[in-house]
């Protein structure tokens, strides 16, 4: 008799794991609920040739003023999710960042992938970049491209908008990739409306220093205008409307 009731319990507890699973999955958001909610955004398809330079963890000392030069040079705006802990050490490569028209957005204070920390350092970049520059930014990037119902609501609370990049433009130049396959992958990938992911901080970036005034080389002769995120976002939401 016992074992009848311990089986039975048993397999009650087995069904209820079964069906919070379950509900789990139903519930579960993808990347098209998102978009389709516009609570996030990774990147748009357009007919005109745009595209989007991003940049995290960033400034970095020697880097960010490097890539900046070369920017500079092909009059390619960008867009930079910085760390307010780096803002906050380099506020002058901040100010430079934004006067030469690049968009700055926010990538948490300390690079944390704490959930319970996260209201916290979002409010508190985008404080430090209001000091430096002036102007609240608009995005948020999350850490290790993480994305869920909690981060967007805490991002919403704290006026900005959750942006990712396009999935083929991952340039992986946090992995020690070199400049050559870090260009060719751009290249290769490359089509109107795209958001590619560059570092400019948080370890050794010679590499996609390098890999830069191949990449624009190509987009300049092949007529592609870089632009920042917002007006990316401007694109693809006026696309959307005339739909
Ligand atoms: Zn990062």
């Amino acid at each position: 008799m016992k074992k009848k009731i311990r089986r039975t319990v048993t397999y009650l507890l087995l069904s209820a794991c079964f069906f919070v699973q379950l509900q789990e999955q139903v519930n579960a958001k993808n990347r098209f609920d998102y978009e389709k909610d516009g609570d996030i955004f990774w990147d748009t398809e357009t007919d005109e040739k745009v595209i989007a330079l991003t940049f995290d963890d960033g400034p970095h000392s020697k880097y960010t003023p490097a890539m900046l030069d070369i920017l500079a040079d092909y009059g390619a705006k960008a867009t930079f999710f910085v760390l307010g802990a780096h803002a906050e050490k380099f506020p002058d490569i901040l100010y430079r960042q934004f006067s030469e028209g690049h968009e700055i957005g926010n990538h948490t204070y300390d690079h944390t992938t704490n959930l319970n920390k996260l209201r916290q350092e979002m409010k508190e970049t985008s404080d430090i970049i209001y000091a430096i520059t002036g102007t609240r930014p608009k995005l948020f990037r999350p850490v290790g491209g993480d994305y869920s119902d909690t981060i967007v609501r805490i991002a919403k609370e704290n006026q900005l908008s959750v942006v990712l990049w396009s999935w083929d433009q991952d340039t992986k130049d946090w992995s020690d990739t070199d400049y050559k396959a870090i260009a060719d992958h751009v290249i290769q990938n490359v089509s109107p409306g795209d958001v590619v992911l560059f570092h400019d901080a948080g370890g050794n970036r010679e590499e996609t220093v390098k890999a830069l005034p191949l990449i624009l080389d190509y987009l300049t002769e092949n007529e592609y205008e870089m632009i920042t995120v917002s007006e990316m976002i401007e694109k693809d939401e006026k696309l959307k409307r005339n739909e």
